[in-house]
């Protein structure tokens, strides 16, 4: 049998035969490109060669890239484990040509490869061609058909529509048909029974899509009109997976030597073999699919989160959990016992899952750790709802849509603990609350962009390492609309402007025309590797010269805090261990973060050590030496620390400080000296095993001591500035600690004569004996009041405290068993009355609280519960 890896290398090695160069796999974690999160085919790592932006080093390319379908445009993660060809994380072997062959070749090579090569035979195959738009006014793609006719009979070509068939990189930019290749592996007598060409794009699972020819011959503009694009692009894709699965003569992507392995580890650790029953089957897919995708996620720097691709990350971690949980009873924590397996299989490929294998292991746990705590707490929620609706029978869709959503409870999950309590949930008002949260998101992520206006060809030119102002001319400019307004986008001929990257964050500054006009420049950021200048105004007469200025004192504060991270980073490795490793930097000229993998708090000495070695590197004024140019091998040769996970030209930029060696596109100080100063803010956790500094430097740094000194003086200023200030203040303490006793024992007599003035008060309303306490007692007292009664009187009662302080009241509900037996409900009745207040709350059946800011409501409140009470 061919293996996975032979497979792979026989992909490259036919293209490497055609004159293509093989390139590596960008990283599946996307940081400069704010319209994606994560590589989700091929293309993304040439964006900007196709949009014309950088010129192609090669004219055509070939490569296996990690791809992860699971957010945006791409989701496939609801099918991923129920069906057997999709996959969260899964490589994707392409070849392109930059405005070199086109559709013959393109489409001769596939056939080539696929039946000469791999000896796939002719008659499981089959082609789509596009069928044309009368709406875009193109015709059918009668070009490719012919040259699929020269391998395939009439009968294996297919029309396909808009939807398969055309290709759009966005609702702007390139696009073009493209060609599908089918296979067919199904049995000779279900062929038989049923032609193939039936089912192609009919989610059957093995009449599946292997690889997808794409022709980028248009450019979509704004108006949704078409150009006809100047540089050609053959874009193709195949699912390597996929592949396997055909050569392998395998059924199931999950059968092939990809993913058995971890299968089988499965298997042995929850003694359920793979193929039993449908239904563990499915839940063990979505584990060995799911390993694999976090593994990688987080060796290329993407931990799981709160917020964005983290998040992402995040929900992917937890259905495996859940899947786990539900259908194989893992109760605790077992996906990180599947990495020894993962690392077996792809370590050799993918050095850094060995390399990182600890950190990855950690993090896992510990997320699984605390989900299935969430998932806990989320059960107990569940089951409390369940009391409340047993009688309608039917969950509300928003409590389903909570569970959801703050527990990560998947509907289905929910559906299931139903089920054994012969309940259902009302799947409409679910999907309604779902439907208005994505509106939401829509409406909040909403941005127009127009068509770019061109005023001057030609690339735009960096040259901010060497100067802070030149002259330069508009190239073009688009107009964004956005929720909170419009601005402009506009890229410069040359420009001093550093566009955010690498954690640093992009120049601000101005644009000067002819008479000495400014307009303000609020940012710079990168988009598919072009430097674009935020405005809020263009110039009148965008043609003519400017000259473009950056805020010289905010970069150099972003530079001092840019070198002084890298040099923290060698001082850490050099005080802490060489397993200190860059996780995460952010830059700004106020601050510098640091992310960096180690496992245990920095102890204040450690940290006053870290300082020390800083401060002293920054006295030695080291000057910096600056590589431009450097290819890849050289650089590693002279020792420069890299990151996984970042995509590096062939060529690179090595920066040095003494000792301190890194790769960095950032812009850096001449020499060390000019930090001027550096302290360390904070200190802290972010994730398993990931720790972050955070610290300021040179007139930042002034600040931060000027404040704590500022403080210290106020607080010596307020004790006689007594010299011996911390003795002072313990003994302050100690005098309010005594004081607080004294009080407690206070209060406790107040509420006890309080107590004895209530109980001798007889009021009954309807069937109620009924205890009024108004005043300004403090929450817990009344709490507290409101129990002792509860133990202490036998008939039916109701207490109603009524408290006030300082604008704000208090209104709160005890009622005795008794009473709650008539039917009487304290939750319900306070937020019935809580209006009156200005208000909200709730509680319990027998007790409840509400606060609310209208003190002057509190007797209508009393009136009502009255009212509501004598009616029983
Ligand atoms: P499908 O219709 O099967 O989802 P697609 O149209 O989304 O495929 P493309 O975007 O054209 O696929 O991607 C190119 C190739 O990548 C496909 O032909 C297929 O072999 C593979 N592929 C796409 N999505 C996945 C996935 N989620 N898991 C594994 N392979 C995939
Ligand atoms: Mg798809």
């Amino acid at each position: 049998m061919i293996t996975a890896k032979e497979i792979r290398k026989a992909f490259l090695d036919f293209f490497k035969e055609k004159q293509h160069q093989v390139v590596p796999s960008a990283p599946m974690v996307l940081k400069g490109d704010p319209t994606l999160m994560f590589t989700n085919a091929g293309m993304n790592q040439f964006k900007d060669i196709i949009l014309g932006n950088v010129e192609p080093k090669y004219l055509r390319v070939t490569d296996s890239q990690k791809c992860l379908r699971v957010s945006g445009k791409h989701n496939d993660l609801e099918e991923v484990g129920h069906d057997t060809y999709h996959h969260t994380m899964f490589e994707m072997l392409g070849n392109w040509s930059f405005g070199d062959y086109f559709k013959e070749e393109a489409i001769s090579w596939a056939w080539e490869f696929l039946h000469d090569r791999l000896h796939i035979p002719k008659d499981r195959l089959y082609a789509t061609v596009f069928e044309g738009s009368k709406e875009d006014k193109i015709e059918r793609d009668n070009e490719a058909a012919s040259f699929w006719l020269k391998f395939l009979p009439e009968s294996h070509i297919i029309n396909g529509n808009k939807k398969d068939n055309f290709w759009e990189m966005g609702e702007t930019g390139p696009c073009g048909p493209c060609s599908e290749i089918h296979i067919d592996l199904r049995s000779e007598d279900e062929r038989k029974k049923m032609e193939g060409a039936l089912l192609i794009n009919k989610d059957h699972p093995q009449v599946v899509e292997i690889w997808n020819l794409v022709f980028m011959q248009y450019n979509r503009l704004a108006d949704a009109s078409l150009t006809s694009l100047p540089h050609k692009v053959i874009d193709t894709g195949m699912g390597f997976e996929r592949l396997c699965m055909a050569l392998q003569g395998k059924q199931s992507n999950y059968d092939t030597d990809v993913f058995q392995p971890l299968l089988q580890t499965i298997g042995n650790l929850t003694g359920i073999p793979y193929g039993k029953d449908e239904k563990t089957d499915i839940a063990m897919r979505v584990i060995a699919d799911h390993i694999r995708t976090i593994a990688f996620a987080i060796t290329d720097g993407q931990l799981p989160s709160n917020a964005k691709a983290g998040y992402v990350i995040r929900r992917i971690l937890r259905r495996a959990v859940r899947y786990g949980y539900t259908f194989l009873n893992r109760k605790s924590a077992f996906m990180y016992t599947l990495l020894p397996t993962l690392i077996e299989s792809m370590g050799e490929a993918y050095p850094e899952l060995e390399k990182q294998k600890d950190l990855i292991s950690k993090v896992i746990k510990e997320e699984e750790d605390s989900f299935l705590r969430t998932l806990e707490s989320g059960i107990k929620l569940l089951d409390k709802k369940i009391e409340e609706c047993r009688e309608k029978g039917i969950l509300s869709g928003q409590d389903a849509f909570t569970l959801y959503d703050t527990f990560g409870f998947p509907l289905d999950l929910t559906e299931l603990i139903l089920r054994e309590h012969n309940l259902s949930l009302d799947q409409e008002g679910f999907d309604r609350e779902m439907q208005q949260q994505k509106a939401r998101a829509r409406n909040a992520a909403q941005v127009e962009t127009d068509d770019w206006i061109t005023i001057s060809e030609g690339e735009s030119l960096f040259v901010g390492y060497d100067t802070t102002y030149c002259e330069c001319q508009i190239l073009r400019y688009r107009k964004v609309r956005q929720k909170k307004g419009e601005f402009f986008q506009v890229v410069l001929s040359s420009t001093p402007f550093y566009a955010e990257m690498g954690g640093q964050v992009g120049d601000s500054g101005y644009l000067i025309d002819e008479n000495g006009k400014q307009y303000e420049i609020s940012t710079t950021k990168r988009e598919n590797n072009l430097p674009i200048h935020f405005m809020n105004e263009i110039p009148v007469d965008p043609t003519q010269r400017f000259q473009a200025q950056i805020n010289q004192v905010l970069r150099r504060q972003a530079e001092a805090n840019h070198t002084a991270t890298h040099i923290l980073h060698q001082v850490l490795r050099e005080v802490l261990g060489t397993h200190v490793e860059q996780k995460g930097s952010f830059v700004s000229p106020e601050v510098l973060r640091f992310d960096f993998a180690h496992y245990n708090k920095l102890s204040p000495e450690e940290i006053r050590k870290i300082e020390g070695i800083v401060s002293e590197k920054i006295r030695q004024d080291i000057a910096k030496q600056e590589y431009r140019n450097v290819p890849i091998a050289e650089a590693q040769k002279m020792g420069a620390m890299a990151l996984f996970g970042e995509k590096y030209g062939d060529e690179v930029r090595v920066l040095q400080y003494g000792d301190s060696i890194e790769l960095c596109g950032g812009t850096h100080l001449p020499s060390t000296g000019m930090i001027g100063a550096f302290r360390i803010v904070s200190e802290s956790s972010i994730a398993a095993g990931i720790r972050r500094i955070e610290a300021v430097t040179g007139s930042n740094a002034e600040a931060y001591l000027y404040n704590i000194e500022d403080t210290l003086t106020e607080v010596k200023s307020l004790f006689n500035n007594n010299p011996d200030i911390v003795k002072s203040v313990q003994k302050l303490l100690k005098e309010q600690e005594n004081l607080q006793k004294k009080l407690d024992l206070m209060i406790a007599n107040q509420i006890s004569q309080v107590k004895a003035q209530l109980l001798a008060n007889n009021t009954v309303v309807g069937h109620l004996r009924f205890l009024l306490l108004e005043g300004d007692f403090k929450a817990e007292a009344i709490k507290d009041l409101a129990f002792q009664l509860r133990g202490e009187i036998n008939e039916p009662f109701i207490f109603v405290g009524a408290s006030q302080d300082e604008g704000k009241c208090l209104l709160t509900i005890m009622l005795s068993d008794t009473a709650v037996e008539l039917g009487l409900n304290a939750s319900n009745l306070v937020r019935l009355v809580a209006h009156h207040i200005k208000g909200g709350g709730g509680g319990q059946v027998h007790f409840a609280t509400a606060g609310g800011k209208n003190p002057s409501g509190l007797a209508d409140a009393i009136q009502q519960i009255k009212e509501e009470i004598a009616s029983i």
